[in-house]
């Protein structure tokens, strides 16, 4: 899946990829307009450097730094929920246009699919999707879509409504 909004171009001799400092989780490489866009408050005086996104949903931080200095950011510092981490409703999926997991499933659970990611998939070649200052992976979510499309398919009871 490429991302559809991708500007991540300026990063740089970074590693693409580092392991989170707080449980190791492969973390990869987020622009820092997409920290500097969801973290609530920043601290003065943030280094220049490049930022990570760890999407372990048994781990608090959020965002860490290659510079072990800088300040690293966990769920409670970002103005939205993130998705990756969170194990009870609402559960974003897409930032963008909003859809939760809750809105895929129940469209599941009415009709037995999901109409979702081609809604999605619209917006994004009319050039509506802002992903680099909405979703905390600064990424495209339509990977994120298949994968609860995916889980609501076995999970979910259909009915029909
Ligand atoms: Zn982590």
């Amino acid at each position: 899946m490429s991302d559809c909004c991708s500007a991540n171009a300026k990063s740089g001799s970074a590693p693409a990829v580092m392991p989170c400092p707080a449980n190791g989780g492969r973390s990869k490489r987020v622009d820092s307009l997409t920290v500097k866009s969801l973290v609530r408050k920043l601290p003065l005086g943030m280094p220049n450097t490049q930022y990570y996104f760890c999407e372990a949903s048994d781990c608090e931080v959020v965002y860490f730094a290659l510079d072990a200095e800088a300040p690293r950011f966990r769920r409670e510092d970002l103005v939205v929920r993130v998705g990756a981490k969170e194990t009870a409703d609402p559960i974003p999926i897409c930032y963008c246009f909003g859809f939760t997991r809750q809105d895929i499933w129940d469209e599941i659970r009415c009709t037995g699919k999901s109409t979702v990611a081609r809604r999605i998939t619209a917006e994004v070649e009319a050039g509506h999707c802002a992903c680099e200052v909405k979703n905390p992976s600064g990424k495209c979510c339509l990977g994120d879509v298949t994968r609860a499309v995916k889980d609501g398919l076995t999970v979910v009871q259909i009915k029909n409504c």
